[in-house]
């Protein structure tokens, strides 16, 4: 999930703190307008989704194609998945209602009306391979349609029903990341962290449900119209990696003008909405400042039940709605940083976290220091993380006895959520502030924002991070190199 966050900078427990956390490609989302397009209408009766989905694929690779494979989510939240979407120690929050279970079923694949041959496998049933009814060429399209029905689970996560809001990521079949001499990447549903990795694609979505809801979703509005007691919402969005949409009859809904961009806020809980619109303003504002312009003409941030402290997707971000006001502030930072880190500038989450993670909570750290109305400064933050970090060591080399500190390590090497947040978030913290300090202010802002510009719209590796930084004149390999893989001695 990207997810998830957390207060370390805010509470002295370490522990405490490290429990929660924030949770975002490698292959190329073409970086112009030959992209793949989504064509998804919905409707969503009750707990279940209906759709058809309109798949205009680009292939803007060097390699014909003679399937495709797409991953879904959705079918991680049935009964037998192999994969438990949700981490043990948040088991008993987020099925409210006891154990509960959803699951994905796709009804049909065709191409021009023509059926396709198509099988629901992979290593959890979570990923759908579409044979072609021809070779799929560079440059070429091929235009296909899904069938497909979402039963949703009645559970606090990204996608499922709670009290408070219908969450709605994740909720359609998408195309498998595709890395040249790799092939498609297979997402397995990790509980920690966010399993996802997609190429930009354009969307846009038609999606009907109980006109009583109040539809807070990725990008632009085209049309809202509302027949008897069934309410239609029309919006798109273009070059994203996913889209996304929440629902809830609770929702009040602010709006405001920043720099070109709408900035909506739907909350239900939030005792300070005033001042959670304040921040995401700013958070908008900084980050074009400092990395660049943001790049999408809308932005939502949603107030949701979650078990953790926000998630984010292009446009659109999820905020618990059962944080502490600071905690709101902090979560909504985060998860704005994350629009330049995982949404523009995307990579695999499953490969490296901590890449998305690290930036999006290093930026949490520059917004503070540059807002000092919100009482935090650089050094009080660093030595926080400094302190949870060695905390962190201390207590779990006693406890477990083979201290791993290696950053660059799939999710699922990691042991638990304690372990991920120290790895993927609060040491890449102080990795950023040394290397700060050690080649300047001027190399290490120029260096973020030509990663960024460099970036935008495709997948970076954490060694496309090193060579940005290498080429604005930081000797900074053997550095990096040190924290990847817990060399690095704090
Ligand atoms: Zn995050």
């Amino acid at each position: 999930m990207k997810k998830k966050i957390i207060t370390y900078f805010l509470t002295v427990s370490i522990l405490i703190s490290a429990i929660f956390f924030a949770g975002g490609c490698q292959s190329s989302c073409a970086k112009n307008k030959n992209l793949t397009t989504y064509d998804i209408t919905a409707t969503l009766d009750g707990n279940t989704l209906t759709a058809t989905q309109t798949v205009d694929f680009y292939n803007g690779y060097d390699t014909t194609f003679t399937e495709l494979k797409f991953n879904l989510f959705g079918n991680a939240f049935r009964k037998g998945a192999k994969y438990n979407p949700i981490a043990n120690e948040h088991l008993s929050q987020a099925y409210y209602d006891g154990q509960n279970f959803g699951g994905m079923e796709i009804l049909s694949v065709s191409s021009n009306e023509t059926p396709l041959n198509f099988n629901v496998g992979g290593q959890d049933l979570t990923l759908l391979t579409v044979e072609l009814s021809k070779e799929v060429f560079p440059n070429e399209r091929y235009l296909l349609t899904i069938n497909y029905t979402l039963n949703l689970a009645k559970v606090v996560a990204r996608t499922g029903v709670n009290k408070s809001t219908i969450n709605l990521g994740n909720f359609y079949p998408i195309l498998c990341a595709y890395d040249t001499g790799v092939g498609f990447y297979e997402c397995l549903y990790y509980a920690i962290g966010d399993p996802f990795y997609s190429d930009c694609a354009n969307y846009n979505v038609t999606l009907s449900a109980d006109s009583e809801y109040v539809f807070a979703h990725s990008g632009a509005l085209s049309k809202e119209e509302i027949n008897g007691n069934v309410k239609t919402v029309e919006f798109s969005l273009q070059n994203a990696r996913s889209v996304a949409v929440v629902l809830s009859k609770k929702f009040n809904v602010e709006k405001r003008l920043v720099d070109g961009v709408e900035i909506s806020y739907y909350h239900y809980n939030d005792a300070n909405p005033k001042l959670s619109l304040d921040t995401a303003e700013k958070s908008i504002r900084y980050f074009n400042q400092t990395f660049g312009a943001y790049p999408y003409s809308t932005y939502s941030v949603v107030e949701t039940a979650f078990v953790q402290g926000g998630m984010e997707y292009p446009a659109l971000v999820m905020i618990s709605d059962n944080l502490e006001e600071k905690a709101y502030q902090e979560v909504i930072v985060h998860e704005t940083a994350h629009q330049w880190w995982q949404t523009a500038v995307g990579n695999n989450e499953i490969e490296y976290g901590f890449l998305d993670e690290g930036l999006a909570e290093y930026s949490v750290v520059l917004f503070y220091e540059n807002h000092p109305e919100y009482g935090y400064t650089r050094q009080t933050l660093i030595d926080s993380s400094n302190k949870s970090y060695k905390v962190f060591c201390s207590v779990y080399d006693q406890i477990f006895g083979n201290l791993n500190t290696k950053m660059l390590r799939p999710l699922n090497e990691f042991s638990g959520e304690f372990e991920y947040v120290n790895m993927a978030y609060i040491k890449p913290c102080i990795m950023y502030d040394t290397l700060r300090t050690t080649v300047g202010e001027q190399t290490f802002f120029s260096a973020l924002k030509k990663y960024y510009e460099k970036y935008k719209f495709i997948n970076a590796t954490p060694y496309d991070l090193v060579g940005t930084f290498e080429k604005a004149g930081a000797d900074t390999n053997g550095y990096f190199e040190s924290f990847f893989s817990g060399k690095a001695i704090l």
